[in-house]
């Protein structure tokens, strides 16, 4: 067991990396202005989730100049959620901090958690106070923290996504927990323990684009929401219930039109209505069986939620640097 398991050192960061090289050298330099004024034994961990843009190098580097960083380097890009993950799972801090490497988390709030940590909270929630992204973003955002609220069967705090700090018992728990889907913030907030929240304004991103495309974000959505929630299920159920509903009364009704020969005229905008309507609403309703379908099929898989490639860390004794090339998640029988 190195240094950074054996608990020597307090504070962990950790930081997913997916082709984020223009950033890089400034995320150092505000990180470290940041942390050696903190005055803790600390760690950073920089997840590269497949980069293949000249990242690797760049925290390869970083790490050969400076024993506080580590680098997990993952065998392919598998999402940033997974990334966290696996930070979190290799971080050995007291407590861990989670956040983007696009600085639109400004690494200057971390004392403040670090100072609510020391009060005695596990849980230091960052919550925006503003956005500072395009307009389009910002309003899906708000849509999507509006939808969650709404459906969520559990209370998970709207507008935060992963900055923030956890006490290392609650980081266990989160990695301990092997849902294939995962919606971080919304585990966080399931998983309780004493929380605390702290407001800051997010940042755009310094330079280059969102590597979570549109489709990944669309995703990440929905796994909040699927996840969270049996609500979508309930609803298709519900508006079954009500269609069949007045559906009969409009049969009866028919009926008795028929019987007292009122008003009856042959057509077929009536039919053709209804037919498209409903064929509508059971596609609705068996896409959103669908949607729990392919998690569940995601979760009995079980497959590992990421595989290791290398992992690069200091060991122990400050003279001696290893690499530790850790075991693949997966044997090959298991394939
Ligand atoms: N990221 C990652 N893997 C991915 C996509 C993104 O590790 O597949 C990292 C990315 O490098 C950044 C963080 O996750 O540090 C958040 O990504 P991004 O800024 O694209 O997300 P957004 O801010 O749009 O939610
Ligand atoms: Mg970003």
């Amino acid at each position: 067991m190195n240094d950074v398991k054996s608990g020597n050192v307090e504070f962990s960061v950790v930081i997913p990396v997916f082709n984020e090289v223009e950033v890089l050298k400034e995320l150092r330099a505000r990180l470290n202005t940041v942390l050696q004024g903190m005055d803790v034994a600390y760690e950073v961990v920089f997840v590269d989730d497949g980069s293949v843009d000249g990242s690797s190098k760049e925290l390869k580097r970083f790490f050969e100049e400076d024993p506080h960083f580590v680098v997990v380097r993952l065998s392919r890009n598998f999402g940033h959620q997974y990334a966290l993950t696996a930070g979190l799972h290799a971080s050995g801090g007291k407590c861990v901090v989670m956040m983007d490497a696009d600085l639109q988390d400004p690494p200057e709030v971390i004392p403040d958690f670090f100072k609510m940590w020391q009060e005695g909270y596990d849980v230091v929630i960052a919550q925006r106070r503003s956005r500072k992204e395009g307009r389009l973003r910002r309003l899906l955002f708000f849509l999507f923290y509006k939808v969650l609220g709404i459906v969520s069967d559990y209370p998970i705090t709207l507008n935060a996504g992963v900055f923030g700090l956890m006490d290392q018992k609650v980081v266990q728990e989160l990695v301990g927990i092997s849902e294939r889907n995962r919606f971080l913030p919304g585990l966080r907030s399931w998983l309780g323990f004493k929380q605390a929240f702290v407001l800051y304004d997010r940042e755009n991103r310094t330079t280059g684009k969102p590597k979570q495309t549109f489709l990944r974000l669309l995703r990440y959505g929905f796994d909040a929401i699927f996840s969270f929630s049996y609500k979508p299920l309930r609803v298709s159920s519900c508006l079954g219930i009500i269609i069949s509903g007045l559906c009969l009364l409009y049969a009866v009704s028919l009926v008795f039109l028929r019987i007292f020969n009122i008003n009856v005229v042959p057509g077929f905008t009536t039919p053709t209505v209804a037919i498209l309507f409903l064929g509508g609403v059971q596609l609705i309703a068996i896409g959103i069986l669908g949607e729990y379908l392919c998690r569940i099929y995601d979760e009995v898989k079980r497959r590992p939620l990421y595989v290791i490639e290398e992992e690069l860390r200091h060991s122990t004794r400050k003279d001696e640097t290893t690499t530790i090339r850790t075991e693949k998640l997966v044997s090959a029988d298991e394939i």
